[in-house]
């Protein structure tokens, strides 16, 4: 079984045709600047060579029928018909409480997508997008939404509403929910698979650092707590967003920089955090080699970053009672043994202690990175969040199909 999955940004289409049965990508790739009269797609077959074209793709139906192109491309595609694709799973960012799980789209789900758009309106009209340019293009295929908000789900309430009226959790949905699910979903699965433990029985901290940034604690599998929030803005320091504030600072802001709402928004989610406070970049090699090189800011950005995650760790680990596994992935976490390193620095009274060599080597791999013999293991794991899209749509679509032959025998 083929599974394609798309996540559709504002100009951006990423997508990878999975072979469910395999557990691989047979080809993936990006389409970048849609919009532009120079919009690139790169698209990677698993065994030939990258190929890059460019040109002009007006909107996200032009950039979704490159891509079924090229995966038919008698040069570059995997597929020699479109019906070889069983189904499409959608990356969708916020489900807010209507969707705990992933589901099969209908008009109903669109009309419920549609109202989640005042949740998250930097993300989900894109995800909506993709989801109409994929309904026209391949019409007869089922189509999934799987969602970064569903795995945190099953929190308890005191860990997602917040210290203002209650009645504004009632009125606009105002409350933590938390995001990058699949990614804190897989990470955990995989590290139980590599302990060779059963999920139910770890306490275990996900540290998923790209250029968003998130933490989980997983308890017994549930996310019991995360750290971004209403929106992808809260918790840790990321590459432009602020994390963690005072809120009185923003208004203190605004009426000092009298910005408008727009204006905030920008400051907070593309200003700040690593941008910043380094004022050069937000791109965490750029920072490690001005650190190195002596750049006081970006010195201080690396120290900001790191002390957070150590200071969620901490706090993580009392919300669990304990901590059997501490895990790191995504771009910084999968490759930067210097932050991995400094995150665990002088937490050896919770267990956690790093072996040199180890994390030196670890890069883009999986890994165990601490010394033997410490009660908390910590693992370097690659994420795969096209993986859980795809096994979710896989999931959802058995179910459906079983459903409706059961309704058939009735
Ligand atoms: P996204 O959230 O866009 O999916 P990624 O998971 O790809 O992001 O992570 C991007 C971040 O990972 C960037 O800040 C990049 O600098 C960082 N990164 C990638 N490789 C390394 C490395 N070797 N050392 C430190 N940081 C790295």
């Amino acid at each position: 079984m083929k599974i394609l999955v798309l996540n559709c940004g504002s100009s951006s289409v990423k997508y990878q045709l999975i072979d469910i049965d395999k557990n691989y990508a047979l080809a993936k790739g990006l389409v970048s600047r849609i919009g532009m009269s120079d919009a690139v797609l790169t698209h990677k077959p698993h065994d030939r060579p990258e190929v890059k074209i460019s040109g002009e793709i007006i909107d996200h139906i032009v950039a979704i029928e490159y891509v079924i192109s090229m995966l038919l491309s008698p040069n570059h595609g995997v597929i020699k018909d479109k019906s070889e694709i069983t189904a499409v799973g959608h990356r969708v960012v916020h489900g807010g409480e209507k969707f705990p799980e992933s589901v099969l789209i209908n008009p109903e789900v669109m009309a419920e997508l549609r109202n989640c758009i005042e949740l998250a309106p930097l993300h989900n009209p894109h995800n909506i997008r993709g989801i109409n340019a994929c309904q026209k293009i391949l019409p007869n295929i089922p189509q999934v939404a799987v969602f970064d908000t569903a795995f945190h789900q099953q929190m308890p309430k005191y860990a997602y509403i917040y210290g203002l009226p209650y009645i504004l959790y009632k009125k606009y949905g105002i409350r933590r929910y938390g995001f990058h699910g699949t990614s804190h979903f897989y990470v955990s699965k995989r590290a139980s698979e590599l302990m060779k433990k059963p999920l139910k029985e770890l306490k275990i901290i996900t540290c998923h650092l790209g250029n968003g940034a998130s933490m989980a604690a997983v308890d017994g599998g549930i996310s019991v707590d995360t750290s971004m929030g209403f929106t992808p803005l809260e918790g840790l320091l990321m590459g432009t967003r602020c994390g963690d504030l005072d809120p009185a600072v923003i208004l203190h802001i605004m009426a000092r920089e009298e910005l408008s709402l727009q204006e905030a928004n920008t400051l907070l989610n593309k200003h700040s955090g690593m941008q910043g406070i380094s004022g050069h970049s937000s791109d965490m090699r750029d920072i490690i080699q001005e650190a190195k090189e002596g750049h006081a800011n970006s010195k201080l950005a690396l120290d900001m970053y790191c002390y957070r995650i150590k200071k969620y760790i901490g706090a993580y680990a009392a919300a669990m009672g304990g901590l059997d596994v501490l895990v790191f992935t995504a771009g910084v976490g999968e490759n930067s043994p210097l932050i991995r390193a400094k995150c665990c620095e002088g937490l050896e009274f919770l267990g956690i202690d790093i072996d040199e060599d180890r994390n030196e080597e670890a890069v883009g791999m999986e890994a165990l990175i601490s010394k033997d013999k410490t009660r908390v293991k910590v693992l370097a794991i690659p994420t795969n969040e096209e993986l859980v899209i795809a096994q979710e749509t896989q999931k959802v679509i058995d179910v459906d199909k079983f459903l409706k032959e059961m309704s058939k025998g009735v």
